[in-house]
């Protein structure tokens, strides 16, 4: 039983094998995956996939890279899709400063505007981080984000940084990182925070995990990312595999 939080099987990179990629994950015990919509595109294919899979769950949000181009319809739009049943969560959301199509203030208040309408459908968020650490733990701060939660998706920061996320009701998740022979705070992070507070994911088609890096991702790889949890705990992959799946069940309120 295992649980991808975080999967963009909406990508185009599926268009051509979804089913059998769906499939694979199926057989290596990949029992729910949440699929992140983060523009107009991804995010009615995210819903047109957890309406057409009972196991697949959909987050929408918009995307810190391309907070220039949403508008107030964009948001409207999240807002009415937050009712939908298979909606589990805001995002993914954040700040991008490796990126710069959209200028920090932009991405701030795109930012600030999803945490505040989260904080009115009561669900949790997915954040979205690149080189933006301080300003990320500023606004979840400003804006109480503890007050819904959610989940540092794909983390890379450090045993610090997580506490302060852990502190604001926040999961640590990790995805094909930690399973890099030189990714060193990834695998400190592992090792010093307690399983109740991580979860895993692929973020595929991105960041796949050793043994298949530089190939494209999907969600049975997630499998890997928990095996390098359990040998860096020193516990089983069971557990890790269980704990995680439940961590994400009570994050996203999902009951089956
Ligand atoms: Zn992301
Ligand atoms: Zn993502």
């Amino acid at each position: 039983m295992l649980f991808d939080t975080h999967a963009h099987l909406n990508a185009i990179q599926y268009n051509d094998d979804l089913q059998e990629v769906i499939n694979r994950a199926l057989e290596e015990g990949v029992s729910n995956i949440v699929v992140v919509g983060f523009d107009r595109p991804t995010i009615s294919r995210a819903i047109e996939l957890a309406e057409q899979y009972p196991f697949i769950y959909a987050a929408v949000g918009w995307h810190p890279v391309d907070a220039i181009d949403m508008t107030e319809e964009d948001l409207q739009m999240i807002e009415q899709l937050a009712a939908h049943p298979k909606v589990v969560a805001l995002g993914e959301m954040g700040l991008d400063y490796y990126w710069d199509k959209s200028p920090k203030e932009v991405q701030k208040e795109v930012f600030r505007k999803q945490i505040a309408l989260a904080k009115k459908v009561k669900l949790p968020i997915i954040i979205h981080n690149r080189e933006a650490t301080a300003d990320i733990i500023e606004i979840l701060k400003e804006e109480n984000a503890a007050e819904v939660g959610g989940v540092m998706h794909c983390f890379t920061g450090s045993v610090e940084v997580a506490k302060q996320c852990i502190d604001m009701n926040f999961y640590i998740s990790f995805g094909g990182p930690v399973t890099f022979k030189n990714a060193k705070k990834p695998k400190e992070v592992a090792k010093e925070i307690p399983l109740e507070h991580l979860l895993i994911e692929t973020d595929c088609p991105y960041l796949t995990p050793h043994p298949f890096r530089g190939k494209r991702n999907e969600p049975s790889y997630v499998k890997y990312v928990a095996e390098a949890i359990a040998e860096l705990k020193g516990i089983s992959f069971e557990e890790v595999a269980q704990k995680t799946s439940d961590n994400a069940k009570k994050l996203f309120g999902i009951t089956r």
